[in-house]
C-alpha cells in the first residue's frame, strides 16, 4: 500500500477536543501475582506473554543460546501447561515468523480442520431440527472439536526455522507439568466459570476439580499425566500424537463423549477419525502485508481474517491525519468506523481460502481500502452494520451482505519473542474459549479444542465461512509482525476472539498515531467495533471518551460476554525494538492477572 495523501480530518472541531490528551488508564509495571513484571526494557532478546512461567522458559531458551523460533516453542508448550484453558496440544493457532538473515516474513497456519465425515448440519439437533444452542451444549461437544494443529506447528516451526529438537523444546514444560504451577485468582476464576461444564465430564472433573472444587488460589497444580503425553511426543515426535494410541484416543472420545450420567447436557458426538488425524498438515502461505506510516505490517493470510481485516483498516486510517489531544476524538471515532468496514468485508468475503475463492489481495490494496474510506463520514457514525465494500473498488460502492452474529468469545493467548539475531516470533494459540470443548483425553492431561464453533452456526452455500468436511474455519487471530526499513520494530498480539482484531489495530494505533509508549499502548483502554451499532468498551474506555465521541454519535456499550464476568478486552502480549536496537517488551499489567515481560540482558553487553 502506499501513502496516500492524507485527506485531513474535519477541521471544525479542534477546539471543541482540547481535553482529550489520551492516557492509559492502567500504567504499566510491576503486576499482579500471575505475572513477573509486565513492562522489561533490554537487550539480547525478550519474550512477553500472559504467563510468568511461559516467559521464563522462552527467555531460558533466548539465554542458552536458541533463536525466536525455538524460544516461542519453548514459550507456547509452557503456556500448554500454565493456561491450559487457552492453548495446549488439543488447540491450534498461527505462527508468523520474521528472519532476520533473510529479511523474510512466513507464516504457519496451524489451524484445526474439520474432519472428513462432518456434515453440512452438523450443528443441528436431530431431536429438534433447529441448532443447537450456542453454549453450553454446542460448545461442549465432540461435534465442536476440530483436528488439532498445535504439535504441527510447533514441529513445523522448530524444523524450518529453529535451531533445536522438539524434544529439548519440550523439556523444560514437562518439567513444568510435573512440579506443577501455583494456582492464581485468574486460574480459579476460569475454572470456576467453567465448573458446570467440566463437572459434566468425569476425567475433566477428575483433573481440573479435584474434590469436586477448581483448585484454591496458593496451592500447587500439577499435570503429571500431561507431562507423560509430553514426554511421549518428546521421545516419539509429532507421530506420537497423529498416529498411534493417542490419535486412536482422541478420535474416540470425540466420537463417544463420556458423560457424567447425572449432566443433562447433550454432548453431541463428533465424527473425527484417525485418518483426519493422520491426515493433518500445517499449511505454508505467505503473510498478508500492507505499508503504514512508513512501515511494514505483517499479518495472517487467511483462513485466519487477522491479517486482512487489521490490513484493512489500516489501509483506511492512513487516508487520515490522526493523533492525539485536539486529533483524539476523531481519530477514535475513525478507528471505529474503520473497525467496522473491516468486519463488514470479512464477514463477506473470508474463509478458508483451500474452499472460498477470498480476495486477499483487493481486501488488502490501498484502492479497495479508500473506496471504503470513502463511506466514512468524519464527523458522523455511519448506520450499522454497514454493507461489504464491492470488490472491483469503485467509488463508494457498497456490495449487499447480512451480517452474521458473532458467536466468537475471549479465550486465547499469545506470545512475542525477538532473538538477538533480531528474528522475531509472533504466535498466537487457541483451544476456542476458554476451557475448549470441557472434553479432555482420558488420562492424556489435556483439553480438546472447540474450534469448529467458529464455522457460521448455519450452513449458507454463500457464506465464506460455511460449514464444510476438512475445512478451516475462519479465525480471528493477528499475530503481527511491523518492521521498519526491513528490521523488527514491533510484534504484537492478542487473545480475545473477534476483538483480537480490534485490539491488535487499537494497539498500533495507540502506539503509531496517537503518541503512547508501547507500554502504556498495551494497557490504554480498549473498544471493540465489530459493526455493530453500539461499540462494546471496557468500563475505563467509556469512563474516559464517551463524552468526547457522543458528538460523533458513537454509542459505547460495556464490554463483556455470555462466558465471563470479565469485561476485559483481550491480553496481548508485545515487544519493540528501537533503533538503537533496545527491546521493550510490554505484556498487559492487569488483564488476565497481568503478563510476563522479560528481557535477556537490561544493559548493553
Ligand atoms: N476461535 C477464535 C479465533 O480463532 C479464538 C478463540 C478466542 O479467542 O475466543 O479467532
Amino acid at each position: 500500500m502506499s501513502i496516500s495523501t492524507p485527506r485531513r480530518l474535519g477541521v471544525g472541531l479542534a477546539a471543541a477536543l482540547a481535553a482529550g490528551s489520551l492516557v492509559a488508564t492502567s500504567t504499566a509495571g510491576p503486576s499482579s501475582a500471575k505475572g513477573s513484571g509486565s513492562t522489561a526494557h533490554g537487550y539480547g532478546g525478550a519474550v512477553s506473554s500472559v504467563d510468568a512461567n511461559a516467559s521464563r522458559i522462552g527467555l531460558e531458551v533466548l539465554r542458552k543460546g536458541g533463536n525466536a523460533a525455538d524460544a516461542a516453542v519453548a514459550t507456547a508448550s509452557a503456556l500448554g501447561v500454565a493456561e491450559p484453558y487457552s492453548a495446549g496440544i488439543g488447540g491450534g493457532g498461527y505462527f508468523v515468523y520474521y528472519d532476520a538473515r533473510t529479511h523474510k516474513v512466513s507464516t504457519i497456519d496451524g489451524r484445526e480442520t474439520a474432519p472428513a465425515g462432518i456434515t453440512h448440519d452438523a450443528f443441528i439437533d436431530p431431536a429438534t431440527g433447529k441448532p443447537y444452542n450456542f453454549t453450553p451444549e454446542l460448545v461442549s461437544s465432540g461435534v465442536a472439536v476440530g483436528v488439532p494443529g498445535t504439535l504441527a506447528t510447533w514441529d513445523s516451526a522448530l524444523k524450518r526455522f529453529g535451531t533445536r529438537s522438539l524434544a529439548r523444546t519440550l523439556a523444560p514444560s514437562i518439567e513444568l507439568a510435573r512440579k506443577g504451577f501455583v494456582v492464581d485468582t485468574t486460574f480459579r476464576n476460569q475454572t470456576l466459570d467453567n465448573k458446570a461444564r467440566f463437572a459434566a465430564f468425569p476425567d475433566t472433573a477428575k483433573l481440573f476439580l479435584p474434590g469436586g472444587d477448581a483448585p484454591q488460589v496458593g496451592t500447587r497444580f500439577r499435570n503429571p499425566e500431561l507431562a507423560a503425553t509430553l514426554s511421549t511426543i518428546a521421545k516419539r515426535g509429532p507421530a506420537a500424537f497423529y498416529r498411534g494410541p493417542l490419535a486412536a484416543e482422541i478420535a474416540d472420545i470425540v466420537q463417544h463423549p463420556v458423560k457424567d450420567p447425572s449432566s443433562t447436557l447433550p454432548a453431541p458426538a463428533g465424527s473425527m477419525t484417525t485418518a483426519d488425524l493422520a491426515a493433518y498438515e500445517v499449511r505454508k502461505q505467505d503473510p498478508t502485508k500492507v505499508s503504514y506510516r512508513g512501515l511494514d505490517v505483517y499479518g495472517m493470510a487467511p483462513s485466519s481474517s487477522g491479517g486482512t481485516s487489521v490490513g484493512e483498516a489500516l489501509n483506511i486510517l492512513e487516508n487520515y491525519d490522526l493523533g492525539s489531544g485536539p486529533k483524539l476524538a476523531q481519530s477514535l471515532h475513525l478507528y471505529l468506523e474503520a473497525s467496522a468496514r473491516a468486519f463488514a468485508d470479512r464477514g463477506a468475503y473470508v474463509g478458508d481460502p483451500a474452499y472460498v475463492d477470498v480476495p486477499t489481495e483487493t481486501l488488502l490494496s490501498q484502492k479497495f481500502a479508500d473506496s471504503r474510506a470513502c463511506t466514512i463520514d468524519p464527523d458522523h457514525a455511519s448506520t450499522r452494520p454497514v454493507a461489504a465494500g464491492a470488490l472491483d473498488g469503485s467509488g463508494c460502492a457498497t456490495a449487499k451482505h447480512e451480517e452474521k452474529a458473532d458467536t466468537e468469545n475471549v479465550s486465547t493467548t499469545h506470545l512475542s519473542v525477538v532473538d538477538k539475531w533480531g528474528n522475531a516470533a509472533a504466535y498466537t494459540l487457541t483451544i476456542e474459549q476458554t476451557g475448549g470443548s470441557a472434553m479432555t483425553v482420558p488420562g492424556r492431561g489435556f483439553l480438546l479444542n472447540n474450534e469448529l464453533t467458529d464455522f457460521s452456526a448455519v450452513y449458507d452455500p454463500k457464506d465464506p465461512n460455511r460449514i464444510e468436511p476438512g475445512k478451516r474455519p475462519r479465525s480471528s487471530m493477528s499475530p503481527t509482525i511491523v518492521l521498519k526499513d526491513g528490521t523488527v520494530k514491533y510484534v504484537v498480539g492478542s487473545p480475545g476472539g473477534a476483538t483480537i482484531i480490534t485490539t491488535v489495530l487499537q494497539i498500533l494505533l495507540n502506539r503509531i498515531d496517537l503518541g503512547m509508549t508501547l507500554p502504556e499502548a498495551v494497557a490504554a483502554p480498549r473498544a471493540s467495533q465489530r459493526n455493530a451499532a453500539a461499540t462494546p468498551a471496557e468500563p475505563e474506555f467509556i469512563k474516559a471518551y464517551q463524552d468526547l465521541l457522543a458528538p460523533y454519535g458513537q454509542v459505547l456499550t460495556p464490554s463483556g460476554d455470555q462466558f465471563t464476568s470479565a469485561a476485559e478486552i483481550g491480553a496481548a502480549a508485545t515487544i519493540e525494538v528501537d533503533s538503537h536496537g533496545k527491546l521493550t517488551a510490554a505484556a498487559e499489567p492487569k488483564r488476565r492477572g497481568g503478563g510476563s515481560a522479560l528481557v535477556v540482558w537490561p544493559t548493553k553487553h
